[in-house]
C-alpha cells in the first residue's frame, strides 16, 4: 500500500516540468541544508559538512572541464592550491614585501598596514580581507586555468590528462619550495578568518557551514545557468564530437578555454574557503590524491550531471571524515567479538585511496553514466505521433530564406580553383576547379576514395588545402578554421552521421543557432531579457526548421540523438546545418542507408530548400536520384574532376562511364 503511493508520487512528480521541479526543491533543499546545524546535536557533523561543501565546489568545477566539456583533468587540485594559497599569503603576514609608497590605497582601503621597525627599511603587512579575496582568488584562478588550459588546447583523451597531470604536480611542488612566497613544506598559518558584520567566524564550525552551504547554492545555480546555455550548449557539442561542433560554428579555442577557465575559479573559491575555515594551508593538502578524489566524486555521480555531482561529493566527503571512522570502530568490535586480531587492527581510513580506486574501476566496469546521470527520461510517443506525416517539399518555408531567393541568383557562389591535397602519396584533391553558382543544385559523383567527401572537408575547413583557392561570395576561404567558414555561410553535413550523440535534438539543432546568438559567460549565468528573447528565438527557429521534415522529428525533440532511427539521424543533421542560415548547403550522401521511399520523400525537401534559395552541392551515390534533381554534374575519379555538365551529357561521357562503372555498362 505504502509503496504504491510512493510508485505513484514519483511518478506524479517525474511528469511535472523540470521548471516547475526546481521551483519545489530549491526551498526544500534550501530549508533542510539550512535546518541541519540545528536538527543535529552534533558540532562534529556541522564541521564535516562544512568540510564537505569544499569537495562540492570542488567537483562542480571539475564538472564543467570534464563533464561539460569532456576536458579530462587530473591535476585540478592545483586550482585548489593556487586559490587556498592565493588567500593564504593574502590573509597570513608571512609575505613581507618593502614599503613604497604603491601600498598606500590598500593601506588606505585598510587591507595592508605599514610595519616600521627602526633602523631596518619599512615592510608591508598583509591581512586583507576574505570576502574580496574571494573574488580576487577566483579571478587569479581563471587566469591560470587560461594558462594551464592554452597549451593543451591542440591534446585530446590521454595526452591532455597527462599534461594537467603535470600542471597538478608541479604546483605544489612550487609551493613546497618556494619558501619566500609560501614558507615552504612549513606551510602558511595564522590565515585570517573571515568577518562579518563586525562578527570573526573564529573557530566554530556553524559559520563556515553557513558560509560553504551559500557557495555550494550559488555554484550550483551557476552550473544549471550554464549548461542550459549557448556556452554551455557549446561545451557539450565540443565532448560529443569537436570536429560537428567546429563545423556549427563553434570555436573550441574560446570555449575550451572558457571552460579551463570557470572551472579554476570554482576551485580557487574552494581553496579560498577551505583555508580560510582551516587557518593554515600546507604543500600536502593539494596532492595528486585530491585530484582523484574530485575526479571519482564527478564520476561517481555522473560526468556532466549537477544533481549526482553534488550528491557523490557530498557523500564521498563524508565517507573520508566519518562513515570510515565509524565502519573501523564496528570491524573492530566485529573483530573482537570473533576474536580476530586481523579485524581489530584495520583501518579503513588508510585504505581511502583503494576504495576510490575501486570506485572508479568498478563505475567505468559497470556504469560509465554515474549513478545519478543528467540523461532525461523522455515520454513515448502516442500513437498519433507515430503516424508518419511525411515531409513534403511543397510545405517547406523558412521565414528567413525568403529574401535569399530573388538577390543574385546565377552569380558565382564559390569559386574553387587549383585545389590541390594529399595525403601521404594519395592525391585525393589534384588541381580541382569548379564553380558553384547562386540558387544552383550540383551533385559530385565519383567511385568510392575519389575524393569527394575531401572536397567537402577542404571547402569546411575541416582539412587545410596544399594548394589552390576557394572563394566563397568573392572572399577567400582556403585555410580558415570551419567555425570561421560557417559564419560565412556554408554549412554540411557528414557522411558518417556527426550528431552530438547525449544532447537532445534540439539540443542539437540550438548548437546550429550558435553563430547567431550572442550570450557570454555572463549573459548564460544572470540571463538578461536579451539573453532570454534569443533564446526564445533560436527555439522558435529550430520548430521553424523541424517542420521541413513533417512530424518526423517534431514529436522527438527532447529525445537524445543516440534513440533516433537512421533516416532520422540523417535529418536531424540536415537540420542542424540549416539552423546556420547557410547560403550554402553541403549533403555528404544524405541518403545513404534510407530506402526508397524515404529517399525520394529526402529529395522533395532539398529541391525544396533550392527553392527556397539555399545553393545545394550533393554527393549522392544513387545515380537515378543524381540525373532527376541536379542542374549540374561534377565527376571526380583519384581526386581528379573528369567530367562536368547536364546531367544528360555527363551520363553518356565515356570517361564517366569507364571510371564509374568500368568499361562495360553504360550508365542506366
Ligand atoms: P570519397 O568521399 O569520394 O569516397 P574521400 O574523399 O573520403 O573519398 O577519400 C579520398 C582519398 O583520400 C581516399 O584514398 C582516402 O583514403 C584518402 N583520405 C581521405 N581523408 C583522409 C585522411 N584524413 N587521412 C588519410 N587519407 C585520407
Ligand atoms: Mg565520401
Amino acid at each position: 500500500m505504502g509503496a504504491l503511493a510512493a510508485r505513484r508520487g514519483l511518478e506524479r512528480w517525474r511528469a511535472l516540468p523540470v521548471a516547475r521541479r526546481r521551483q519545489i526543491l530549491t526551498p526544500v533543499l534550501l530549508g533542510v541544508g539550512l535546518l541541519f546545524p540545528f536538527v543535529t546535536s552534533n558540532a562534529g557533523n556541522v564541521d564535516a559538512a562544512a568540510n564537505a561543501f569544499t569537495y562540492v565546489l570542488l567537483a562542480l568545477g571539475l564538472n564543467i572541464v570534464v563533464g561539460f566539456a569532456g576536458l579530462l583533468d587530473l591535476g585540478y587540485a592545483a586550482f585548489f592550491a593556487i586559490g587556498a594559497y592565493g588567500y593564504g599569503i593574502a590573509a597570513s603576514g608571512h609575505l613581507k614585501p618593502e614599503w613604497s609608497s604603491l601600498w598606500a590605497p590598500l593601506e588606505w582601503a585598510g587591507q595592508v598596514s605599514r610595519l616600521v621597525v627602526p633602523g631596518q627599511p619599512d615592510t608591508v603587512q598583509f591581512h586583507f580581507a576574505f570576502w574580496p579575496m574571494l573574488a580576487v582568488t577566483a579571478i587569479v584562478c581563471a587566469i591560470f586555468g587560461i594558462l594551464f588550459g592554452a597549451p593543451t588546447l591542440r591534446l585530446r583523451g590521454d595526452y591532455l590528462a597527462i599534461v594537467t597531470l603535470g600542471f597538478g604536480e608541479i604546483v605544489p611542488v612550487v609551493a613546497r619550495n618556494w619558501e619566500g612566497l609560501t614558507n615552504g613544506a612549513q606551510g602558511l598559518g595564522g590565515i585570517r578568518t573571515p568577518r562579518l558584520l563586525g562578527l570573526d567566524f573564529g573557530f566554530s564550525p556553524y559559520p563556515y557551514y553557513f558560509l560553504g552551504l551559500g557557495l555550494v547554492a550559488v555554484a550550483v545555480w551557476i552550473s544549471i545557468r550554464l549548461q542550459e546555455s549557448r556556452l554551455g550548449r557549446a561545451w557539450m557539442a565540443i565532448r560529443e564530437d569537436e570536429l560537428a561542433a567546429g563545423a556549427m560554428g563553434v570555436n573550441h579555442v574560446h570555449y575550451k578555454l572558457m571552460a579551463f577557465a570557470m572551472g579554476a575559479a570554482v576551485g580557487g573559491l574552494g581553496g579560498t574557503f577551505y583555508v580560510a575555515k582551516l587557518t593554515t594551508a600546507t604543500p600536502d593538502m593539494f596532492t595528486f590524491p585530491v585530484s582523484v578524489m574530485v575526479l571519482v566524486m564527478v564520476v561517481l555521480g555522473g560526468l556532466g550531471s549537477i544533481r549526482g555531482v553534488v550528491v557523490a561529493a557530498l557523500f564521498l566527503a563524508f565517507l573520508q571524515s566519518v562513515i570510515l571512522q565509524e565502519l573501523t570502530g564496528y570491524v573492530h568490535a566485529l573483530g573482537r567479538l570473533v576474536g580476530s586480531d586481523f579485524l581489530q587492527r584495520v583501518e579503513l581510513i588508510t585504505s581511502l585511496e583503494l576504495i576510490f580506486g575501486l570506485i572508479l574501476v568498478l563505475m567505468m566496469l559497470f556504469r560509465r553514466q554515474g549513478l545519478w546521470p543528467s540523461v532525461r527520461r523522455v515520454s513515448g510517443l502516442t500513437r498519433e505521433q507515430q503516424a508518419a506525416a511525411p515531409a513534403r517539399g511543397s510545405a517547406v518555408r523558412l521565414s528567413w530564406a525568403r529574401a535569399a531567393t530573388t538577390d543574385g541568383a546565377g552569380r558565382p557562389l564559390l569559386e574553387i580553383e587549383g585545389l590541390c591535397r594529399s595525403f601521404g602519396g594519395v592525391l585525393a584533391a589534384n588541381d580541382i576547379a569548379l564553380t558553384v553558382r547562386a540558387g544552383e543544385l550540383v551533385s559530385v559523383i565519383g567511385p568510392n576514395g575519389s575524393g569527394k567527401t575531401t572536397l567537402f572537408n577542404l571547402i569546411t575547413g575541416v582539412i587545410a588545402p596544399d594548394a589552390g583557392s576557394i572563394r566563397f561570395e568573392g572572399r577567400e576561404i582556403a585555410g580558415l578554421p570551419s567555425h570561421a567558414i560557417v559564419t560565412r555561410g556554408v554549412a554540411r553535413t557528414f557522411q558518417n552521421i556527426r550528431l552530438f550523440n547525449n544532447l537532445s535534438v534540439m539540443e542539437n539543432l540550438l548548437v546550429g543557432e550558435h553563430v547567431r546568438l550572442e550570450a557570454g559567460a555572463l549573459g548564460a549565468i544572470f540571463r538578461p531579457p536579451s539573453v532570454r528573447a534569443e533564446e526564445r528565438r533560436a527555439i522558435d527557429s529550430a520548430l521553424e526548421v523541424v517542420e521541413i521534415f513533417g512530424n518526423r522529428l517534431l514529436p522527438r525533440m527532447d529525445h537524445p540523438a543516440y534513440g533516433l532511427s537512421y533516416a532520422n539521424r540523417r535529418r536531424a543533421e540536415i537540420a542542424r546545418a540549416i539552423m546556420t542560415r547557410p547560403r550554402l548547403l553541403l549533403l555528404d550522401e544524405p541518403t545513404a542507408g534510407m530506402n526508397p521511399a524515404e529517399t525520394l520523400e529526402l529529395m522533395d525537401v532539398i529541391r525544396a530548400l533550392r527553392g527556397l534559395g539555399i545553393t545545394i552541392v550533393l554527393i549522392e551515390h544513387k545515380l537515378d536520384v543524381v540525373m532527376d534533381v541536379s542542374d549540374r554534374v561534377v565527376v571526380l575519379d583519384h581526386g581528379v574532376k573528369i567530367a562536368e555538365g547536364a546531367p544528360a551529357e555527363v551520363r553518356s561521357d565515356e570517361r564517366v562511364i569507364e571510371a564509374y562503372l568500368g568499361r562495360r555498362r553504360r550508365v542506366a
